[in-house]
C-alpha cells in the first residue's frame, strides 16, 4: 500500500466528518487522546457562553436559569448510555481518585464482614493508593488491600474478598479484561466488583448493566475529550443505592442542601454520590464535549480503532525496527484502544517522535504508548506516524542530548 491508498481509506471512512468537530493541528499527529483528548469545537463555544453570559451576566441566577445545579446529573445521564447504564446510576463528580474512595468505603460496608479489597499489582497507581489510604484509615482488621498478578485473580477470590477492584484496560500494556466473565466469577465467590473505565469510556461500548457490575468510575478528560479540567464520573447499580453510604457526604449529596440542616441526610439515588460544589466551567466543557457522542455508534468507533491499530502494527512489523517489541496483546479483542511497545531507549525515543510532530507518551520504565482515537485520527496519520517512527529509530537521532531531559510530566 502506498500513501494514496491510505488517503482512499480516509475517503471511505464513515466517521470521517467527526474530525471537524475538534480543533486539530495539521502539523501534528496526536496519538495521546488516551491521556488527554483534544479540544472539541463545541466546548469552545459553550465555554465562551458560560464565561461571558452565564458567569459574566447572569451570575448567581445561573444555578437555576442555566441549570448549573443539575449539570452533574445531566452529564451523568449523557455518559450512562456510553457505558451501558440505564438512567439513574451515573453522576459526574470529582476525580477518579475521590470517587474510588467514596465507592470503596461504601462497598466494604455493604458486603458483610469481608475485609479484603482485591486488585492487580499493575493497576493504575492512584487506584491502589486510594485503597491503601482507606485501609490505613479503617485499620487492617477492617480493610486490607491484596495485590495479585492478572492471572492470579481467580484463585485469589477467597471468602474474605469484599471487593474486586480492576481497571478494564491496563494503562501500560493496553490489555483488556473480560468484564463479564470476571464480574460473574467475583459474584459467584460473594465479592462485589468495581471497574475503572478510564481507558474504556468513549473508546468502545461498555455494558455495565448487562455485565451486572456493582460499581464503576471513569474519566472525563481521556476518550470523552472533556479537557484538562474535566471531572470524572461514578456508577452505582440501582440495586445498591439504598444501602449505599459514602463518607465524603458533602452538602451537594444531601437530600435538601438548601434547607441547610445541621444533620446529614443522603439524597435519594445516585445524587448521594456528590460531595461539594460542582466545578461549573469544567462541567460545561465536558457537557459540550459529550454532544459529539450523541448519535455516535461506539461499535463503529471500536471497529475503526481496531483497523487503525492493526494497520499501525503491521506497518511497524514490516519495517523490522531495531529494539522495538510489542507489549500489547496481539488479538485486538483483548486490548483497549492503544498499542504499547517496549524499547531500551523508550524515553528519548518518545521525545524525538514528539519533535517530529507525533505526539505519544512514555510510561516508565521502557514503554511507548500509541493511542488510537478514531473520531479525529486518519489512516494517513498512521502511515505518516510509522514513517517517522522508522526514521527516528533507524537514524538513532533519539541519542541526541536534547531528548534526554525529563520533565515533571512524561
Ligand atoms: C487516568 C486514570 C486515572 C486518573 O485518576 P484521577 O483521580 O481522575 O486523576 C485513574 N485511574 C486510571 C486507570 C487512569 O488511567
Amino acid at each position: 500500500m502506498n500513501r494514496n491508498d491510505y488517503i482512499e481509506l480516509d475517503d471511505k471512512d464513515t466517521l470521517r466528518e467527526y474530525r471537524d468537530k475538534f480543533v486539530t493541528n495539521e502539523d501534528t499527529i496526536y496519538m495521546d487522546g488516551n491521556s488527554l483528548g483534544p479540544l472539541p469545537r463545541s466546548a469552545v463555544e459553550r465555554l465562551e457562553k458560560a464565561v461571558k453570559i452565564e458567569w459574566g451576566r447572569d451570575l448567581i441566577q445561573s444555578w437555576n436559569t442555566n441549570s448549573w445545579i443539575d449539570l452533574p446529573t445531566i452529564i451523568g445521564e449523557k455518559i450512562a448510555p456510553l457505558v451501558g447504564a440505564a438512567p439513574g446510576q451515573v453522576i459526574c463528580s470529582d476525580s477518579i481518585s475521590i470517587n474510588l474512595f467514596k465507592l470503596l468505603s461504601a462497598a466494604i460496608k455493604i458486603n458483610g464482614n469481608r475485609t479484603t479489597i482485591l486488585s492487580q499489582t499493575d493497576n493504575f497507581p492512584t487506584d491502589l493508593y486510594m485503597a491503601e489510604g482507606l485501609s490505613s484509615l479503617l485499620g487492617e482488621n477492617s480493610c486490607r488491600l491484596k495485590l495479585v498478578e492478572s492471572n492470579e485473580i481467580e484463585t485469589a477470590l477467597d471468602s474474605d474478598v469484599s471487593i474486586l477492584m480492576l481497571t478494564e484496560v491496563n494503562f501500560r500494556t493496553g490489555e483488556r479484561h473480560d468484564m463479564k466473565a470476571l464480574t460473574e466469577l467475583a459474584h459467584e465467590k460473594g465479592a462485589l466488583v468495581l471497574w475503572d473505565l478510564a481507558h474504556s469510556a468513549g473508546a468502545f461500548p461498555v455494558a455495565l448493566d448487562a455485565c451486572n457490575v456493582d460499581f464503576a468510575v471513569g474519566c472525563g478528560y481521556k476518550y470523552l475529550n472533556g479537557g484538562p479540567v474535566a471531572p470524572a464520573f461514578l456508577y452505582v447499580a440501582t440495586r445498591h443505592q439504598d444501602k449505599f453510604q459514602q463518607p465524603l457526604c458533602g452538602w451537594m449529596g444531601h437530600a435538601s442542601p438548601f434547607d441547610f440542616r445541621n444533620r446529614y441526610e443522603a439524597a435519594e439515588g445516585i445524587l448521594q454520590g456528590l460531595c461539594g460544589t460542582p466545578p461549573i466551567l469544567s462541567m460545561v466543557a465536558l457537557d459540550a464535549a459529550l454532544d459529539i457522542f450523541e448519535a455516535l455508534d461506539l461499535e463503529a468507533v471500536k471497529q475503526k480503532s481496531i483497523a487503525l491499530s492493526e494497520t499501525f502494527r503491521r506497518l511497524v512489523d514490516s519495517h523490522e525496527l531495531s529494539g522495538l517489541s510489542l507489549l500489547s496483546p496481539l488479538d485486538p479483542e483483548c486490548r483497549g484502544s492503544q498499542l504499547a511497545y517496549r524499547h531500551p531507549y523508550a524515553f528519548p525515543l518518545c521525545q524525538a517522535l514528539i519533535k517530529e510532530g507525533v505526539i505519544v507518551d512514555f510510561r516508565s520504565p521502557d514503554i511507548i504508548r500509541f493511542g488510537f482515537t478514531p473520531l479525529y485520527m486518519r489512516y494517513i496519520d498512521i502511515f505518516t506516524a510509522v514513517q517517522k517512527l522508522a526514521m527516528v529509530i533507524n537514524t538513532e537521532v533519539y541519542m541526541d542530548e536534547e531528548f534526554q531531559v525529563k520533565q515533571k510530566v512524561t
